[in-house]
Order: C-alpha cells, then sequence, then structure tokens
C-alpha cells in the first residue's frame, strides 16, 4: 500500500530514508530528462498559498496561481512526480474511466451545483487532453508528447453499442471522435483482437515523468517555489492564516491545496482528518518491452495512438519514444508481483499483438491509482482557504492538468461556485480502513465478466 513505500522508511522524514527502487526502476526514470535544481524547505516562510503534493495537480495549480501573481510554496515529500504523475502509463485521455459522459450530469447533488455543474465537468473533461497538449506546447515542455489520439477498442461485439454511445455523448460536447469498425481498429491498432471502438483525436501520449518535471520547470520559471524532500506533518490554522509544517520548516499562507492523491497517507498519517477515507489507492503495475526493430514497430499501433480498451481488466499499449511498447497489468494480490505482472503482461500482448512474439520487459514497476467509490473526481473545500482534489481514477494526466489550473483560479479569487467542477463534502467510506485492504479484488470480476463476454 502507498503507506509502506518499497525500500522507504514512512517517517514524515524524520529518518535517513532509504532510494525507492519501484520508481528509479521505471522506463521514465531512465528516460526523463532531469527535472530542475529544488532544495528542502528549511527555516519559515510566508506564501499566498501553500501546495501540498508536486505531482500533475500541485504543479499545474502552481504554475497558474504564479501567473496570476500568488507567491506560491510548493512542498513535495521525495522527488518531483515521485507519485502517480511520474509512474504513470502516460495516456493523456480525454475521458472518464468508467463513467459515461451522459450519466455525470444526473448524479450531481443540487448543493454542488446539480445537472448543470455536471454538464460543465464533463466538458472540462472533453477540453482536457487539447488544453494539456496546448499547455505543453506554449511551456515547451520537452516530454515526448504526441498527440496522434486515443484509441479505445472494444472486446466484445456486444460492446459496440456502448462504442456508439460515447460516440455520440463526446460529439455533443465537440469533441472530434469517430466510430470504428473493426477493420478501422486494425489499421489502427495493427491488431485482429478487438470487434471495433473508437478514437478521439484530441489524445495521445507522453513521458510522465518528463512531464512533470517539465511542469515543475515552467511552475518555478512562473515565480512558484519548489521544495522536495519536504514531507508536510500537519496543517494548523495560525489566525485567519494556515502554517503547514515539515520537519525542518513552516509555511504560513491564507490559502493550502492538499493535492497529494492516493499517496496522501503515504509520508505520515492522512494530513486531514478523513480526506484519505474517500479515496482507495490501488496499484497497477506497469512495464516497458525490450526496443523493437522499426519494421516489428510499423505493425502495432502503426500512427502512434495510445490504445486502453474496453474491459474490466484494460488492455491498454502505447509505444514510448525509443520503440518500446509499454503496458501493464492488474494483480489481485500484489504477492510476488515482479515476477506475476509481467508473465501476465507478456501472455496478453503475445495474445493481443502475435507479430511481437512473447516480449522481455525491461522496466518493471508499479504505483498507486486514486480511485473513489463514485467513480467522480471530488473537490473539497476542508475549510475557508483549503481546497483538496482526489479521484482520477486512473484518467489523470488530462484531468489532474485540467483541475489543478482552475484550483488556482479560486485561489486567485474566482468562487469556487463557478468553477467548473462540483465541490462536495468529504464523504468517507465507512470500514475504508478495511476496505481499501481488498481495493485490487473486483479486477476478479472483472476478469470473469470480461472472459463471458469475449467468449
Ligand atoms: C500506474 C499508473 C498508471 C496510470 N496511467 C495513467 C494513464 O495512462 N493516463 C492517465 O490519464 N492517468 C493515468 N494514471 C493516473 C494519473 O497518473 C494520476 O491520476 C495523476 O498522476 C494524479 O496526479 P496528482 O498530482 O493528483 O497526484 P500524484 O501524482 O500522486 O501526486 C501526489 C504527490 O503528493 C506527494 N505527497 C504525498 N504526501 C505528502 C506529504 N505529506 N507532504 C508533501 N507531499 C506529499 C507525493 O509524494 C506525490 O508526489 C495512472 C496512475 C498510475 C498509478
Amino acid at each position: 500500500m502507498p503507506g509502506e513505500p518499497e525500500g522507504r522508511i514512512a517517517d514524515g522524514g524524520l529518518k535517513q530514508r532509504m532510494p525507492d527502487r519501484v520508481f528509479s526502476g521505471s522506463l521514465w526514470a531512465a528516460t526523463a530528462p532531469a527535472g530542475p535544481a529544488t532544495l528542502p524547505l528549511e527555516g519559515a516562510v510566508r506564501a499566498d498559498v501553500a501546495i501540498i503534493g508536486g505531482g500533475y495537480t500541485g504543479l499545474s495549480c502552481a504554475l497558474a496561481a504564479a501567473q496570476g501573481g500568488a507567491k506560491v510554496v510548493v512542498l513535495e515529500a521525495d522527488v518531483i512526480g515521485f507519485g502517480a504523475s511520474g509512474r504513470n502509463n502516460g495516456q493523456v485521455i480525454p475521458t472518464l474511466s468508467r463513467i459515461d459522459p451522459d450519466d455525470v450530469p444526473p448524479r450531481i447533488a443540487p448543493e454542488a451545483g446539480g445537472a448543470a455543474k455536471g454538464e460543465q465537468l464533463v466538458q472540462l473533461v472533453a477540453d482536457s487532453a487539447k488544453f494539456t497538449f496546448e499547455l505543453i506546447r506554449k511551456h515547451k515542455i520537452e516530454c515526448e508528447a504526441v498527440q496522434n489520439g486515443w484509441v479505445q477498442p472494444v472486446h466484445s461485439p456486444g460492446r459496440m453499442k456502448l462504442a456508439a454511445k460515447r460516440v455520440k455523448a463526446w460529439a455533443k460536447r465537440g469533441a472530434p471522435v469517430e466510430l470504428l469498425d473493426a477493420n478501422g481498429v486494425e489499421s489502427i491498432t495493427g491488431s485482429k483482437f478487438w470487434h471495433g471502438g473508437w478514437e478521439n483525436a484530441t489524445g495521445g501520449k507522453l513521458n510522465p515523468l518528463a512531464y512533470v518535471r517539465g511542469l515543475a520547470r515552467v511552475a518555478i520559471e512562473a515565480g512558484a517555489v519548489v521544495h522536495t524532500n519536504s514531507p508536510v506533518t500537519s496543517i494548523e490554522r495560525t489566525g485567519s492564516a494556515w502554517t503547514v509544517k515539515t520537519a525542518r520548516g513552516t509555511v504560513t499562507a491564507e490559502k493550502v491545496v492538499i493535492a497529494t492523491h492516493a499517496y496522501g497517507d503515504t509520508f505520515s498519517g492522512s494530513l486531514w482528518p478523513k480526506l484519505m477515507q474517500t479515496v482507495f489507492p490501488v496499484r497497477s503495475h506497469q512495464m516497458a518491452t525490450q526496443v523493437y526493430p522499426e519494421e516489428v514497430r510499423a505493425t502495432v499501433l502503426p500512427e502512434d495512438h495510445a490504445c486502453s480498451d474496453s474491459q474490466g481488466d484494460l488492455h491498454f499499449f502505447r509505444w514510448d519514444a525509443h520503440g518500446r511498447l509499454v503496458t501493464g497489468a492488474a494483480l489481485a494480490v500484489p504477492l510476488g508481483w515482479r515476477e506475476r505482472a509481467p508473465a501476465r503482461a507478456a501472455e496478453r500482448v503475445e495474445k493481443v499483438f502475435p507479430q511481437l512474439g512473447r516480449p522481455r520487459f525491461d522496466y518493471v514497476w508499479h504505483g498507486y491509482v486514486g480511485i473513489t467509490w463514485d467513480r467522480l473526481p471530488h473537490c473539497h473545500e476542508l475549510a475557508p482557504g483549503v481546497l483538496a482534489f482526489v479521484g482520477c481514477n486512473g484518467r489523470g494526466v488530462a484531468l489532474a492538468t485540467s483541475i489543478g489550473t482552475e484550483l488556482a483560479r479560486a485561489l486567485l479569487g474566482t468562487r469556487i461556485a463557478d468553477l467548473p467542477m462540483p465541490f462536495t463534502p468529504l464523504d468517507p467510506f465507512p470500514g475504508h480502513s478495511i476496505a481499501r485492504k481488498f481495493t485490487s479484488f473486483p479486477i476478479l470480476l472483472y476478469r470473469r465478466r470480461d472472459a463471458k463476454e469475449i467468449a
């Protein structure tokens, strides 16, 4: 669980910590350009805004707030991108993961803005990949970004109806989407495994660690101060401001953003009572193959799309910039993950792309996805001036960038009610501490359902 990262002592930064071999063993750690030089927080400083967490949410928020003239300090417990932002598959996907656009508006409570607010959230999601790639281009962030589209192939003929429904729903929100028959999907993916699917042309892929390091660089250039190796241990009210403490320093600020997501109790207890009881950290294993020769590569995802299919036990694939296929697998129980996860993924690659043969995996790592019980992103105003966001549900590259940027508008004076996301009260999951031990188990049900649908 993220509460105890491997090779590391979760101690609030007071003891000597070991390097994290899972993080440093990733493809992205081996290939991303170095991030900006940063130091731990020392002493007492004042700022307008303290942002806790140096991932996409925290750093996109820092960038926009600093651009708006705020004095911003970011506190990251480890290195930039240490959480999901530095470990993910790098697919830039402008959708939510398990909830369709038309289903969002009716699920937003009237107190949170109701259906109208839900529709605004859907539009934010629809525009999120476009927004992310534009930000990357504008700031010249070198992160192997390729905006050649994201494709969701379907694993059974019955699922074509769902693909058609999704195309209709996203087209209604102005997204450049297209329904694909089996031949269309085969020509985009190079695989006969699927029955059709759909594509969104604004999606794509990037090197996720390079992207988050680039965000840190541009946030610093805009005036934000970023401290790494600075785990926050508490947030306390001091008069009209908040004091955010680390082992060696404090930041006193009018506004605080908690952007720790699924890693929110990795370094200390949950920083805010009950916040971590609203999100389930679910481990996702990632891996990258050997480099394939150009002629083999040209037969798989030949137009360089990012691809994740319609199965509950998601099959996802993309090329990196150097000819490695980056994929992954979920396990119900993590025991023996270093052998079991690659074995499962290798079997899958061979089945979907027989032309690749049995792959060897040169890099194997994992990270924690922040899942909410209702699969919706959750934004909160925890107390006057304290904002938080959790719940990317596995689709956070574009979504966290967009939401982080919107949170900055609130820091700069926009009313919460005028942001395009619903803000809800904390709704802790009953029995969360027990339930979070079993969050990977639904994968067994998904696999059973997928197999039945494929048969
Ligand atoms: C394996 C994996 C694959 C994924 N694949 C994709 C994908 O292909 N496409 C997609 O869209 N999404 C994907 N996601 C989801 C996406 O990566 C996340 O939604 C996104 O990175 C969340 O960003 P964030 O900034 O909110 O959180 P994070 O990146 O997790 O950042 C939280 C940060 O807070 C820091 N922190 C925690 N506690 C403290 C503290 N006490 N003090 C200071 N700092 C603290 C952590 O060290 C961490 O760096 C994937 C996630 C995982 C784990």
